[in-house]
């Protein structure tokens, strides 16, 4: 049973990881008061409404593994809206696209011989199996599969689905990284009806309920702490703000200019950001949920058409459709005007679907961030600060100390509950 505590406690963003983190601060008796800098709650899992429905700005889906979330929908009454689907996944690859959901799909894949995909499918089963990843951290995750899995394989399947995440930097990411993404995720989605957002409204409501305070739409200026006096924040209004302790949720480049601390960016990990549009369609765009696009020609990643997974009745019969992207913050893509953008991905889903014309889209929507998928190379380990820092009384939380899991809501549940103790205890 955890201790109780009088604490006073600043939380630096209102994304999965503050609120949790507060959620559970709660419980053992502090004060919470919250900072978000958007007008929103939610983070990068935010929302915004389509068809009058919440719908994340960026694609979300749960795995039936990420038991931190389904645990913390089940403790704040969600668990009936939580449903998980079949996988529906496909490749786009050398102009044709190829069910890519079940291991029977996976035998079928004729772009590779016969030899390759048996050498994937017992390379795919190893690292699903087992759970010694540490000599992986040792290895190239590009080395080793074409050592193990084969140069084909590596070529036509996961070189383009790394470069496509990491871009320039695909050759220099570690092989942990990619044996957690295999051995963790499982072919059931989930999904909650109504969206994601339901989380943080309970989880923020709760938090007023027992006491927290929210300031929402004012970023955290600067922070200073001392180690007998605590932690004075100054809102970007210029308002001030006590705490015994703070835990900021933001990454590592902005903390540093929150916090006035050094940040050497050649001995960091570095981020990529990520461009997303949502398209409101009159018809369906691809018979799947999830189209990898295996092809190095085309602006994009991934196309995610959600209605694909769970129905349309939500979205006014709307065919929801995502076109995402991982690029550097100086990208074209990152870069360009949307709607120019737009125009220039135009041709590429004709070629994902002949049918399909701009006339289609009834309604469109961009976002992008700037922080939302750290570069995992072999010296990321070494990389990762502790949530600890060397301020008296300031904790740092962010998604690029989840390790050697890739970034999620699940693991930024847990890390906010793991700190909240820590903090506290
Ligand atoms: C394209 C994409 C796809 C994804 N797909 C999935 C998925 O399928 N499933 C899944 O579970 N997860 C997915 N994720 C990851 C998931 O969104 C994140 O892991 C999670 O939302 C991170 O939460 P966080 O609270 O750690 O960080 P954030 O969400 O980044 O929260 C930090 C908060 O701090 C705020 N902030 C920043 N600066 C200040 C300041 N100065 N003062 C006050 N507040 C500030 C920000 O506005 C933000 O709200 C995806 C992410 C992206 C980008």
């Amino acid at each position: 049973m955890a201790k109780t505590t009088q604490k006073k406690v600043l939380i630096v963003g209102a994304g999965a990881t503050g609120l949790a983190a507060a959620h559970h601060m709660q419980k053992q008796g502090a004060e919470v008061i919250i900072v978000e800098k958007a007008a929103e709650l939610g983070g990068l899992a935010g929302s915004f409404a389509v068809q009058d429905e919440p719908l994340e700005r960026f694609y979300h889906h749960l795995f039936a593994s990420d038991k931190a979330a389904i645990d913390l929908i089940n403790e704040i009454g969600l668990s009936d809206k939580l449903h998980f689907y079949p996988s529906n996944n496909a490749i786009y690859y050398g102009g044709t696209v190829y069910p890519f959901s079940t291991p029977k799909d996976m035998m079928l894949f004729k772009p590779v011989g016969l030899v390759g995909r048996i050498r994937f499918a017992a390379t795919s089963a190893y690292l699903k199996f087992t759970s010694h990843w540490r000599p992986l951290e040792k290895q190239l995750a590009l080395t080793w599969l074409n050592k193990w899995a084969g140069k084909q394989v590596t070529t036509i399947i996961w070189e383009p689905l790394i470069r496509g995440k990491f871009g320039d930097r695909a050759k220099e990411i570690v092989m942990s990284w990619l044996w957690a993404r295999v051995h963790y995720r499982t072919f059931k989605l989930g999904y909650m009806q109504g969206g994601f957002q339901q989380i943080y409204e309970v989880l923020a409501d709760s938090i007023k309920e027992k006491g927290g305070t929210f300031i929402m739409g004012q970023g955290i200026e600067t922070l200073k702490s001392d180690a007998k006096k605590g932690v004075t924040a100054v809102l970007e209004n210029g308002k001030k703000i006590t705490a015994d302790a703070a835990l900021v949720t933001v990454a590592e480049p902005l903390f540093a200019k929150m916090t006035g601390t050094s940040f050497d960016a050649s001995k960091s990990h570095g981020h990529l950001g990520a461009t997303c549009f949502v398209l409101e369609l009159k018809h369906s765009l691809i018979p799947y949920y999830w189209l990898n696009i295996n092809d190095d020609e085309f602006p994009f990643l991934a196309v995610v058409e959600h209605t694909r997974m769970v129905g349309r009745e939500r979205y006014n019969n709307k065919h929801v459709v995502y076109v995402g992207n991982y690029v550097p913050h100086d990208d074209w893509r990152f870069t360009t005007d949307p709607k120019e953008l737009l125009e220039k991905y135009i041709p590429y889903l004709q070629r994902l679907n002949p049918a399909f014309s701009k006339d289609w889209i009834e309604d469109w929507h961009f976002s992008k961030a700037p922080f939302t998928q750290p570069i995992v190379t072999q010296q990321y380990a070494q990389q990762i600060p502790p949530n600890k820092t060397e301020l008296p009384h300031v904790w740092l939380a962010n998604m690029a100390q989840i390790y050697p899991q890739d970034r999620g809501q699940n693991y930024a549940f847990a890390m906010g509950k793991k700190v909240a103790d820590e903090m506290l205890n």
